[in-house]
């Protein structure tokens, strides 16, 4: 291989995890290769066109995976530099302290992480500082100490979302801004000339045309390669690592890229390919020393894959709601019991507006409810939530490779009963909140093959932790089994909380970042 294909670090994957370890490496001069097997997302005006995004699709990967019993679904994936943080709703939070502690919920244990609050603390306050994470300390009980104020404010509730608020907070309840990971800069709910986003109605699930949401693009990868000592290769599917013979380092990565084999190498490689993609590469990467797959000598390599309990659902306002910008609150009452259940519930929050081209295409479940609703007038109306419980690391929930060398998911749901009474809090608080009785599933927001093609929140298939026996990484994101391979994704979770996993991914890409800053002498 020639020195020209060898480098300090290779990073595979330019997502949450990867593009912040790359941004966050980049100043130390080390050469460093990213590698992504997606392109740059285009920029175009279907980027905000709701038919082309859920009805159509268009961004979504094209590729098929398999359950258990070998039936083919879409997995709601997307491939592309910044990953699917490039489409996420930005919904940027903090694990609550206890979450990092066993918990003990209906259907079992949510197992305890090897490290603490405490340890990732100093983490989530830089990820929320470099991902421009607007928000405001101390009005949701649930959520531990911070080192530092959120350094941008909130996003300010349209007038609908604000009565919202304030009844939610007649009620009794705790509503709280959502953080939320944009590039606003607003006065009187408008955004302001300096303001790369432009608070439109696009904002969760959608691409934005004007590079206003904190995606890792934007924040990480588009600065780490202002940097000579970063390229970053597009179109590089890695299809597997190679090792010496010791089995001890990786060194060789071989690429496919326009239809060619490429081979790489590096003092130290990082795969942060997203939990299922993570997984199945070193599931591919199986060798003589490592028949189980890299890294695989516990058995834990595509086990328990988590993704979340959770929900999109329409609720219909007795007054319009003429919101634009709807995602802006949340609400962590539930999270860990309620008044009724000694048990975890999970998180309610706001999500972004439904539109007509959304409601067509759900049509049908609506008119059985009330065919005299027209669809203009839920579309004006319609207030969205979405509801988020926690489900449990079972080693049966886990990724596999077939024969054809395609991505098995296998999953049996778990503790749902948390969920239901989360969803049936919501709908009891209805008729409180101002808004009809009923609560429609928002199928299209999820993706048509839910349960199991809901892989947006995908977690915990290379789990860290401190035996050998029981986790594939030490608590630095070091495969137990090798001295040169890191994963440093969604896979490292032990378990998933009931907020979503983003600002923890970060958090733990510049954790991870210091240790290997440290490694390399720096
Ligand atoms: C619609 C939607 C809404 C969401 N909303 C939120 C939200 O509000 N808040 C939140 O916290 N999270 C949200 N998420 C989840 C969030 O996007 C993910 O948790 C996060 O992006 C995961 O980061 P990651 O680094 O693990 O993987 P990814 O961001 O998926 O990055 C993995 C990268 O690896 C690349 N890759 C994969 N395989 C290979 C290979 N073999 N070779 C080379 N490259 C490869 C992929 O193309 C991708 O760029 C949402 C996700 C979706 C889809
Ligand atoms: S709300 Fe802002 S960040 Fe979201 S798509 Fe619109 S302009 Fe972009």
């Amino acid at each position: 291989m020639s020195t020209d294909n060898h480098y300090d670090v290779i990073i595979i994957g330019s997502g949450a995890g990867g593009g912040t370890l790359a941004y966050h490496l980049a100043p130390s001069g080390k050469r460093i290769l990213l590698l992504e097997r997606g392109g740059y997302l285009p920029r175009e005006k279907d980027n905000w066109d709701a038919k082309a995004v859920f009805v159509e699709s268009k961004y979504r990967a094209k590729e098929t995976w398999y359950d258990k019993d070998g039936k083919a679904f879409l997995p709601g994936i997307q491939y592309y530099v910044g990953g699917n943080t490039k489409v996420y709703g930005a919904a940027l939070l903090r694990f609550r302290e206890q979450d990092f502690g066993q918990v003990r919920h209906h259907g079992g244990i949510s197992p305890a992480w090897p490290l603490s609050y405490v340890d990732f603390e100093p983490y989530y306050t830089k990820a929320e500082q470099l991902y421009h994470v607007h928000g405001q300390r101390g009005v949701d009980p649930t959520e531990g100490p911070a080192s530092a104020p959120y350094r941008y404010p909130p996003v300010s509730h349209a007038q609908r979302i604000q009565e919202l608020f304030d009844d939610f907070k007649r009620l009794g309840h705790h509503p709280f801004p959502l953080p939320l990971g944009i590039l606003l800069d607003e006065a009187e709910g408008k955004a302001l000339h300096t303001s790369a986003c432009v608070r439109c109605a696009a904002f969760d699930g959608f691409p934005c045309l004007v590079n206003g949401k904190a995606d890792a693009q934007v924040i990480c990868v588009d600065p780490a390669l202002e940097h000579s000592n970063v390229e970053l290769l597009t179109g590089a599917y890695v299809e597997r690592l190679e090792t010496n013979g010791s089995g001890r380092e990786v060194t060789k990565v071989i690429v496919t890229r326009n239809g060619d084999e490429e081979q790489y190498s590096a003092d130290i490689i990082v795969v942060s390919c997203g939990a299922v993609n993570s997984a199945a590469l070193l599931l591919r990467s199986a060798n003589e020393k490592h028949p189980g797959g890299l890294a695989n000598s516990s058995d834990v390599v595509g086990r328990h894959y988590m993704r979340h309990n959770c929900s999109a659902f329409m609720a219909v306002s007795k007054d319009p709601n003429p919101t634009v910008f709807q995602k802006t609150l949340a609400l962590n009452d539930f999270y860990f019991r309620s008044d009724d259940w000694d048990y975890p519930l999970g998180e309610i929050q706001m999500l972004g507006k439904s539109d007509g081209e959304m409601l067509k295409g759900e049509a049908p479940g609506w008119a059985v409810w009330k065919p005299e609703f027209a669809l203009d007038y839920l579309a004006e109306h319609s207030i969205d939530f979405w509801l988020q419980s926690e489900d449990l690391p079972h080693p049966d929930n886990r990724v596999t490779i077939n024969q054809n060398g395609q991505i098995v998911l296998s999953i049996h749901e778990t503790n749902l009963e948390g969920h239901q009474r989360l969803t049936a809090k919501l709908k009891g608080m209805l008729g409180g909140i101002g808004l009809h009785d009923q609560l429609m599933h928002r199928s299209l927001y999820l993706g048509k093959d839910i349960p199991i093609g809901g892989t947006a929140h995908q977690a915990g298939t290379v789990r860290f932790g401190r035996g050998p026996k029981t986790s594939a990484l030490d608590v630095n994101c070091k495969a137990h089994d090798l001295d040169n391979l890191y994963v440093v994704d969604a896979s490292f979770f032990v378990s998933i909380a009931a907020v979503n996993p983003s600002l923890t991914i970060i958090a733990n890409a510049l954790r991870v970042g210091d240790h290997l800053l440290e490694r390399l002498g720096l």
